[in-house]
């Protein structure tokens, strides 16, 4: 019935515009700031009522434990997703349907404002640094990470990112770098951790610096695939799941996508196993389109974040065990909320990363915690970590 009156609502908004001719121009002021108004199809199906059931379900001591992280996602950016987009769900953001949800404070060792590499090695490991460095701290000294702890824990490692794999974000949850620039470093490094799942933007981004170490993991411990559309066959040349596996993604995109919630629902197919996994989500759109200015584009990115939130809900669905935070690095762009009929795209105040609070969403055993509260990022790292160890 909501999807008739949907579908009726866009008819007539087809016509009232195409009758209004050039008078439209008002509130489209340029195509890159132009709010895509027809409904995008999505594959990640799920409609309020199962979303509310899976939110209140009866969760057990997570085996499970993911993170997604929207990149330079403001709590702004998510208010105006739901009010301004029409390639939400019929009943507004999942995001939105989570109960425990709260803000968090982002501030790195060195600055008021974090860089990415910061904000991720405090989410990854619990402890604030530098800006600019990854897993380590302000003197320089290896921090222990998410990813090696669960290892430590008998648990499977996933990553995957819309961004290039050598990101500051997934650099910090596997690998430690004085700098977050030192590109074939990282990527080297970040395949000798030997995640289960890795998951990234660009074939070349990986195969171009790795050196031959590296490379020689990725050839004989394993399974490749160099875009989406070539996951199945490559997969299926290991249905027992004894290889590791790379997947190259579509990048970030400035239209609402499934990319990364389709890819998802793949690594939580491979993760899945007797000792529990832990699984980072980074969608980057959110950060990219902010640096750029463009409203429409980080808005659409929000949702492609927030389909990736409803395939992990469906997961929790058949997986009670399983913990899943949702939060940010840090909020870029520093978007307003719109007074009267102020069009979308003068709410985005700078192009820079900002000092504002971030969302965190929680579902699952003992989350909470994070209910109508402020933490730091660090706090967000110590929960996980201590839901990792089982303690
Ligand atoms: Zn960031």
């Amino acid at each position: 019935m909501k999807k008739l009156l949907a579908l009726l609502l866009s008819i007539v908004l087809v016509f009232s515009l195409v009758a209004c001719g050039e008078n439209t121009a008002d509130n489209t002021d340029n195509t890159e700031n132009t709010v895509v108004e027809t409904k995008p199809k999505t594959e990640i199906n799920i409609t309020k009522d199962e979303v509310q059931k899976i939110i209140n379900g009866e969760f057990t001591a997570p085996k499970n434990v993911i993170i997604i992280i929207g990149d330079g996602m403001g709590p702004n950016d998510i208010t105006l997703a739901e009010q301004k987009l029409d390639s939400v769900y019929d009943f507004g953001l999942v995001l939105n349907q989570i109960k425990n949800t709260g803000f968090v404070t982002t501030r790195s060792a060195s600055d008021d404002i974090t860089d990415s590499a910061a904000a991720a090695t405090a989410l990854a490991t619990g402890t604030k640094t530098t800006n600019g460095y990854i897993g380590v701290d302000p003197s320089g000294n290896e921090l222990l990470n998410i990813t090696e702890i669960a290892r430590q824990m008998g648990k499977k490692v996933g990553i995957v990112t819309d961004d290039k794999l050598s990101g500051a974000t997934p650099s910090a949850f596997t690998t430690h770098n004085i700098s977050r620039d030192n590109t074939s470093e990282l990527i080297s490094s970040i395949i000798k951790t030997k995640a289960d799942v890795f998951m990234g933007e660009g074939y070349n981004n990986v195969f171009g610096p790795i050196d031959s170490e590296a490379r020689a993991i990725l050839d004989n411990e394993y399974v490749v695939a160099k875009d989406f559309k070539s996951f199945d066959t490559a997969l299926d040349s290991d249905p027992n799941n004894q290889k590791k596996f790379l997947g190259i993604i579509d990048k970030y995109s400035s239209v609402a996508s499934d990319h990364l919630a389709l890819a998802t629902q793949v690594a939580l197919d491979r993760l899945q196993n007797e000792n529990g996994f832990f699984l980072m989500i980074e969608g980057c759109g959110t950060d990219k389109f902010g640096q750029n200015n463009n409203i429409n584009g980080k808005l659409n990115s929000v949702v492609t974040l927030d389909r990736t939130v409803a395939a992990v809900l469906k997961f929790m669905k058949e997986n009670p065990d399983t913990l899943l935070i949702v939060t940010s690095d840090h909020d870029t762009g520093g978007a307003k909320l719109p007074k009267g009929d102020e069009s979308l795209s003068s709410l985005l105040t700078t192009k820079e990363h900002t000092a504002t609070d971030v969302r965190v969403f929680a579902v699952g055993k003992g989350s909470e915690y994070f209910a109508s509260k402020t933490v730091d990022n660090t706090d967000v790292a110590k929960f996980l970590i201590a839901a990792v160890k089982g303690e």
